[in-house]
């Protein structure tokens, strides 16, 4: 019976590829994938020459009853995004639940993710914690806020360059502990990372003041 891989690829820096996912990459007679240029990239890097073929959020049942189908038909097939674990806040788990139903097997290979990364140099309590993923824009967004100045467990999520200085004021005008540690981790193992530390103001201060490119990660610690 043929196996659907999920496998993890790097969040920036090309090395955080663990050498499974390189295997699997390599045996595989599919790789299923989001920007077909974006991974190209990454399979060229390690002289990976397999098809690949595009899926993503807005994917049809058509195209995901045709991969399921390629694994019926008893090839390997592994799915990757542009960055990081497929399925966390990124497409994938149609395709698993469809494959699942079809009771193909599915196989995690784990690697980086960016929310894990960020946890784990933020330095607060990491054995609860609540993801959001991306706030969304407009509807929702404030009561979402208003949650994450209420939580007693850390709280982390999502932001783009667009919207992180809002999300960051928006924060400020609630959480009013002078004691809560706000940590902003930017472009994670890429050339211009950056991990912030400090209070609500000092953090907004801080990214207030410049032009703000690239990833981020907000991590808010409990109240
Ligand atoms: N599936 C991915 C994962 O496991 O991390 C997340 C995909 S989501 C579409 C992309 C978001 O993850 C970015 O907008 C940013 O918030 C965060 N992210 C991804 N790479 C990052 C990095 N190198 N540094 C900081 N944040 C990053």
């Amino acid at each position: 019976m043929a196996i659907l891989y999920v496998v993890a690829t790097p969040i920036g820096n090309l090395e955080d590829i663990t050498l499974r996912a390189l295997e699997t990459l390599k045996s595989v007679d599919l790789i299923v994938c989001e920007d077909t240029r974006v991974t190209k990239r990454l399979l060229d890097r390690y002289q990976i020459n397999k098809p690949v073929l595009s899926y993503h959020q807005h994917s049809d049942l058509i195209k995901i009853q045709h991969i399921v189908d390629q694994l019926k038909n008893e090839k390997n097939v592994a799915l990757v995004s542009d960055a990081g674990t497929p399925g966390i806040s990124d497409p994938g788990n149609q395709l698993v639940a469809a494959a699942a139903q079809a009771e193909i097997k599915v196989v995690p290979i784990p690697g980086p993710s960016a929310v894990v990364s960020a946890l784990s140099v933020a330095g607060v309590p990491t054995d609860n914690f609540i993801f959001y993923g991306f706030l969304p824009h407009k509807k929702g967004r404030q009561t979402i806020i208003g949650q994450i100045a209420e939580n007693k467990m850390t709280s982390v999520f999502y932001e783009s360059p667009h919207r992180i200085l809002k999300a960051l004021e928006q924060l400020k005008d609630v959480i009013s502990d002078p004691g809560r540690q706000i940590i902003v981790c930017r472009e994670l193992t890429k050339i211009y990372e950056e991990v912030v530390r400090g209070t609500i103001d000092e953090v907004f201060e801080y990214f207030n003041l410049k032009p703000i490119k690239g990833e981020f990660v907000v991590v808010v610690s409990g109240r």
